[in-house]
């Protein structure tokens, strides 16, 4: 990357990075078996990928996990346009579908039990949301349908990066009315301020104390 990149992308992190986090949680690279990319932007699948020692060449982070993208968003990261191509970092996704190891999901999956990628589109046109269900209960993991909890509870507000803003406008629409008939719990994945809440009346969120690692 060039130092612009390396600035724009802030990899220095306070807390250390991805693996960090895991080895927290007492969760090795080894042990991973599914990584699921929500859609292919650099901040969001740029830990599946790190260099071979010679630092020429990628491989994968987790090198027994089966990784799923949707095969729409894999062909928008392949074919990215003066709007995108900022974001669409080859060496990120590329190499793992060449390699067989990147499984393309054709519409809503149910990756493992109870954990389904449903397609939100808007953001990206084949951007998913992660839903999960389990005892009755459940959650969403919101990714960028939502990049700040700001933007579940205003319908209208959405962030610059959605290519196709509108489209976010139904798809929260849809989500919201979910979120309000189930009482889910909703996981921001960008928020400071907010990691996860439950939606619980018209444009309020009430937010729920959550640490991440
Ligand atoms: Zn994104």
């Amino acid at each position: 990357m060039t130092d612009k990149q390396r600035a724009n992308w802030m990899l220095e992190q306070p807390h250390g990075d991805l693996i960090d986090g895991l080895a927290r949680l007492g969760v090795r690279p080894v042990d991973v078996d599914i990584v699921i990319n929500t859609h292919l932007h650099g901040d969001h699948c740029s830990g599946n990928t790190e260099f071979n020692d010679d630092k020429t060449s990628v491989r994968p982070t987790f090198p027994n996990a089966r990784y799923v993208v949707q095969r729409r968003e894999y062909e928008d990261a392949m074919r990215p346009n003066e709007r995108t191509r900022a974001t669409y970092l080859l060496p990120n996704y590329a190499p793992l579908v060449e390699s067989g190891q990147m499984e393309l999901l054709d519409g809503d999956t149910e990756i493992a039990p109870g954990i389904f990628g449903v397609i939100a589109p808007g953001h990206t046109p084949a951007m998913m949301v992660i839903r999960f269900e389990s005892g009755g209960q459940h959650a969403l993991f919101v990714t960028d349908l939502s990049s700040y909890a700001i933007h579940f509870e205003r319908l209208g507000w959405m962030t610059a990066y959605d290519v196709e803003p509108l489209v976010t406008l139904e798809s929260k629409r849809h989500w919201r009315k979910w979120a309000l008939e189930t009482g889910a719990l909703l996981l921001f994945q960008h928020d400071p301020f907010m990691r996860a809440g439950r939606y619980v009346s018209e444009n309020t969120i009430e937010p729920i104390d959550a640490e991440y690692a």
